[in-house]
């Protein structure tokens, strides 16, 4: 176990820790996340109020997505009237998670008064006004893309996630949420959290034989064991998640399975930026040149700025041809 200082960072970050409560019939995660946000947050330099949305979405993002089986790349994206217009966060099956938001800064001045510069307990409403949320699981071409979309409605991430579980159908499922930044002397570091837990279909429970009531019951029991869990636990570098869920479930003997990692990683390259380009008609990059004549294009989740000259332009169009 690390000590004080450096000690913002434990060994279960960036991870996903899959569990099974099987006298429960209930499955569940914990997914801490450290320097991947890190890594988002400061290379784009967004102020607290949209720091801490982009963590929360961030870790609401792992946590749904390593939940789903699929092969490819799973997206969270809020979009809204306030001043957070945007914020989209996407997860693919190899690990690689990334993130970023739009907004207005003045409106955001505005939304957040004289207070400290955060974002308030239940920023939703005040954040990004009306809006929806949407959940997309892309598997590559020739396949059908899913896509689940509900209105944002909640105070908290956390219950805009719980309406999308209510409204679509899914399995009863509870997930809390937290997100905080430590200040270590002139280092900020951010830190997340998410515990889920979600009740397995009978079948494949193997609790054919549990009768409705019963099952309800051991759903609730869950529910209340996993809201036992508090915010500096499960964002504590000091506390390895192991033991967390020990904590909270000795009593029902928590089966574990193999964890997953994350890390920021950015899928954009200049072999995309080309495609997206010859999809476009070369009249309509005008609109894009700097005033050295390049068409710039910059890469909203790395910031990367990819720069064309008209001779890049000449062998993009060429090869469309
Ligand atoms: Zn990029």
């Amino acid at each position: 176990m690390s000590g004080a200082s450096e000690s913002f960072r434990s060994s279960d970050d960036d991870q996903v820790l899959p569990f099974q409560l099987d006298a429960l019939g209930v499955r569940g995660r914990l997914v801490r996340l450290g320097p991947s946000l890190d890594a988002v947050i400061e290379r784009h330099g967004y102020p607290l109020a949209v720091a801490r949305p982009l963590a929360e979405a961030m870790v609401l993002c792992a946590a749904l997505a390593t939940s789903l089986k699929y092969d490819g790349i799973f997206t969270l994206q809020i979009s809204g009237d306030g001043p957070v217009r945007l914020l989209v966060t996407d997860l693919t099956t190899d690990g690689a998670l990334r993130g970023y938001a739009q907004f207005d800064s003045w409106k955001l001045a505005v939304a957040l008064g004289s207070g400290n510069g955060e974002a308030p307990e239940r920023y939703v409403p005040r954040l990004f006004g009306r809006g929806r949320l949407a959940f997309t699981v892309d598997q590559g071409q020739h396949t059908q893309r899913y896509q689940g979309v509900v209105p944002l409605e909640g105070a908290t991430l956390a219950d805009c996630a719980h309406t999308y579980f209510r409204q679509s159908e899914q399995l009863p499922t509870g997930i809390k949420i937290a997100a905080e930044r430590f200040v270590d002397g002139d280092a900020v570091h951010w830190r997340a959290a998410a515990l889920m837990v979600q009740q397995m279909p009978e079948f494949d429970a193997g609790r054919l034989s549990v009768d409705h009531e019963q099952r309800e019951d051991d759903w609730r029991k869950a529910v209340i064991l996993m809201a036992s869990a508090t915010e500096a636990e499960m964002l504590s570098p000091d506390l390895a998640g192991l033991t967390l869920l020990h904590r909270l479930f000795h009593a029902e003997r928590p089966r574990l399975f193999a964890r997953r990692a994350f890390a920021a990683r950015c899928r954009c390259s200049r072999e995309r930026i080309d495609r997206v380009l010859r999809s476009i008609r070369r009249e309509e990059l005008d609109d894009l040149r700097d005033k050295s004549g390049r068409v710039a294009v910059k890469c909203e989740f790395c910031s990367t700025e990819y720069a064309y000259d008209d001779r890049d332009l000449d062998r993009i169009y060429a090869s469309a041809a």
